[in-house]
């Protein structure tokens, strides 16, 4: 360990909240696929800071606009006008369902904000949510991920969520005019990438249109080019009537957005909702110089080509049960657990960057601008892992 980790390891024990177990580097430059640490050794990130680098690290054209921007004007309020914010509403609206934006600064915020607009459009209406669900920390998207180990600290959480399974029937049976909306990830992330079956998707639909209720997809994890559309409705051919965005949004600046359909574009009036921060100068010349690299479709045809060539090579590898997952949104199901492990042994020995999301499943969520030599290389180097 350098002299200059084990300095960051002691303030961070003096000085931090231990909320997080953090693995022993200390990163220091990134530029595409490619992460440096402290002492100079180069490693291959196929994390990509959770879906945060879908244009991978220091994207010129990021670095860029943001470097322009920073030196034009950083910040000025919702009160006044600024063209990055107004561009990137427009882009994303007509990109997808055509209604209005709430700018936020992170993925929890963004669901805050669709819970308050779902809560508006359906007064004292229930949620409807999932078992496997993750939508975030704070207090309303805490409400709505039901996992005991998160929640039961918290306690008493905001009410009137309601918890079902994620199967058309369940579905069925929970929505009714006391709906106010079912809050869905097309792809479960957090809780180790299960796609959500395309009949799911379809009751949940059907139960909000018979029900008036809002149907809205948390896309902060397999949005942005991830699956290869650059959102994974688009390949399951259910819309929404809003979703949530963040992560690879801002191409690792902080930045979400609750975008909505025509349907709900008027439901939150001035007064409602605000944000000191959400939709600065900066974060949004960020996601639009984003947009122009992901909303590519040369570039989405290979973020399918090489989910397929990785998904392949996890096939073959000895000790994986199964694979999972669309795109470049992948996990693998070891046969005999010990994910934890072979993260941090593949960090540390084959310097691959990776990330566990329970005892028995590896995620797999590169830049999506990553190359085959390099998904090759990956595979390469969890075999001498696994060896
Ligand atoms: C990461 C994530 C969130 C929370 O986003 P934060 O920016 O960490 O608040 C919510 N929903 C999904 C699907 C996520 O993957």
């Amino acid at each position: 360990m350098s002299p200059r980790l084990a300095e960051l390891e002691r303030l961070e024990r003096e000085h931090v909240m231990s909320t997080y177990v953090r693995q022993p580097v200390d990163f220091v430059r990134g530029e595409g696929c490619t992460l440096w640490d402290d002492e100079g050794r180069e490693y291959l990130d196929f994390l990509a800071g959770v879906s945060v680098l879908n244009t991978g690290h220091c994207h010129p054209a990021v670095v860029a606009a943001v470097r322009e921007q920073a030196g034009l004007l950083m910040h000025v309020s919702n009160l006044f006008y600024t063209e990055p914010a107004m561009r990137l509403a427009q882009r994303l609206t007509e990109r997808s369902l055509g209604g209005r934006v709430f700018f936020t600064n992170s993925g929890a915020e963004a669901v805050e904000a669709a819970l308050k607009l779902a809560r508006k459009h359906r007064a004292g209406g229930e949620i409807v949510v999932v078992h496997g669900a993750f939508h975030g920390r704070t207090y309303g998207a805490l409400s709505a991920t039901p996992q005991e180990s998160k929640q039961a600290p918290f306690a008493p959480l905001v009410p009137g969520f309601v918890v079902v399974a994620p199967e058309p029937e369940a579905l069925r049976a929970a929505v009714s005019e006391r709906t106010a909306a079912v809050l869905l990830e097309p792809i479960q992330g957090e809780t180790g990438i299960h796609p959500l079956p395309v009949e799911v998707l379809q009751a949940a639909r059907e139960a909000c249109d018979a029900a008036g209720a809002a149907l809205i997809f948390d896309e902060i994890q397999c949005g942005m080019g991830r699956t290869g559309t650059l959102w994974a409705y688009e390949q399951v051919g259910v819309v929404p009537d809003a979703m949530t965005l963040a992560k690879g949004l801002g191409g690792g600046l902080p930045i979400g957005a609750l975008v909505t359909g025509p349907a709900l574009a008027g439901v939150l009036e001035p007064g409602d909702h605000g944000s000191t921060f959400a939709g600065g100068p900066v974060a949004c010349a960020a996601a639009l110089a984003v947009l122009d690299v992901l909303d590519d479709p040369a570039l989405l045809e290979r973020v399918r080509e090489l989910g397929l060539r990785l998904a392949e090579g996890l096939r073959e590898l000895p000790e994986v049960a199964s694979v999972r997952g669309r795109g470049l949104m992948l996990a693998v199901e070891l046969a005999d657990g010990g994910a934890l492990e072979l993260v941090r042994r593949a960090l540390l020995e084959q310097r691959l960057v990776l990330n566990a999301t329970g005892p028995t499943t590896v995620r797999f969520m590169p830049p999506l601008v990553v190359s085959d030599a390099e998904v090759d290389d990956a595979l390469a180097r969890l075999r001498a892992t696994l060896a």
